[in-house]
């Protein structure tokens, strides 16, 4: 029998786990616009399923700023100190499935060469809960990377709403059955998601044509010609995992701290003898394009790229690495 939870009892969830201490993060509303963000006292989560929050829930598991050691000197010795990863548990309620179905893609980066703690540890201690989609807006291509509006990859658990006060609830893993045991009720009613988005392009072929892509900079250069290199882009992408080491503080005291990175960025590629190997955006867009759908496929077997359109909607410019892929598609 499917199993259904009222929004007054989801909400009543949530204060409860926020009373035990458990971090949870949902979309709230801020102006005009929704974010994902831990909760607040006095927070009211936004679980509609018509809102597009502009980040994206892959900073809950690799944060925009991460200290992984501290270090002091100590006369002749230098005293180093690892930070302790993320062990608390917390939950992810409200992830659009486009969003969710980006932490398998991400585990595969942190969990390859090299095994990140802080991320795995993250990633542990973490329910997430999706919430299906109720229509697509002007950014969403789900369908031309094969997932859809109720894609199950990287959830725990998914509500799918029956109507505005009511969730099917859908478990999918233990921790999703221990975040909703006792908590929902049986019920003859299914929850629904809205259409899903026409195809936009055949990936396929996308793969194909990308196999010639490093030798055709004129194309990205001219797909690039209206691109700031802001780098807002990757920061709401769920699946964009960039990230740079620096040392903060000074040589006496610091801290070792792991910062968000774009490719986008001119310094990017910035040799210290001045060179810059992508020396312009159109380079700097391939890369992007090539990463997503070739690099990443070729060693992993999958796209890196889930349709979220969270780039197309994040663009200062409307651009976002959908116009390009429909553009390689022409
Ligand atoms: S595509 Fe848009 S968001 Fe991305 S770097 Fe260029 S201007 Fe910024
Ligand atoms: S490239 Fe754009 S559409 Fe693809 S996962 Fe990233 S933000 Fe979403």
């Amino acid at each position: 029998m499917p199993q259904i939870i009222t929004r007054q009892q989801l909400l009543a969830l949530i204060d409860s786990l926020l009373e035990a201490g458990t971090k949870v993060a949902t979309p709230v509303a801020r102006g005009e616009k929704a974010f994902f963000q831990y909760l607040e006292k006095g927070d009211a989560p936004l679980i509609d399923p018509a809102v597009f929050p502009v980040n994206s829930t892959k900073e809950f598991f690799f944060p925009r700023h991460e200290i992984l050691y501290t270090f002091e000197r100590q006369g002749t010795e230098v005293l180093v100190t690892d930070a302790r990863p993320f062990v608390a548990p917390q939950v992810v309620l409200g992830a659009r499935p486009c969003d969710a179905a980006a932490l398998p893609l991400m585990d595969r980066v942190f969990g390859w060469d090299f095994q990140d703690r802080f991320y795995q540890s993250r990633r542990e201690n973490t329910t997430v809960v999706s919430l299906a989609c109720a229509a697509p807006d002007a950014g969403c291509f789900c369908t031309s990377v094969d997932l859809s509006p109720e894609t199950q990859a990287g959830a725990d658990a998914e509500l799918l709403p029956i109507d505005d006060d009511t969730f099917e609830v859908r478990v999918f893993t233990e921790k999703g059955r221990i975040l909703f045991g006792g908590k929902t009720s049986e019920s003859d009613k299914t929850g629904r998601t809205g259409a899903a988005p026409d195809r936009k392009f055949d990936a396929a072929q996308i793969r194909e044509r990308l196999q010639t892509a490093f030798e055709t900079p004129a194309f990205f250069s001219e797909a690039a010609v209206r691109c700031l290199g802001c780098g807002a882009c990757t920061y709401v992408c769920p699946t964009c995992h960039c990230f740079d080491m620096v040392d903060e503080g000074s040589v006496d005291k610091g801290r070792k701290v792991k910062n968000w990175d774009s490719c986008q960025f001119a310094l990017f590629t910035h040799h210290a003898s001045g060179h810059n190997p992508r020396h312009d955006q159109g380079e700097r867009q391939r890369q992007r394009v090539l990463h997503k759908f070739s690099i990443y496929p070729e060693k992993f077997g999958v796209l890196l790229c889930t349709g979220c359109g969270n780039c197309v909607r994040g663009c200062v410019d409307g651009l976002g690495i959908r116009p390009v892929l429909e553009e390689i598609a022409k």
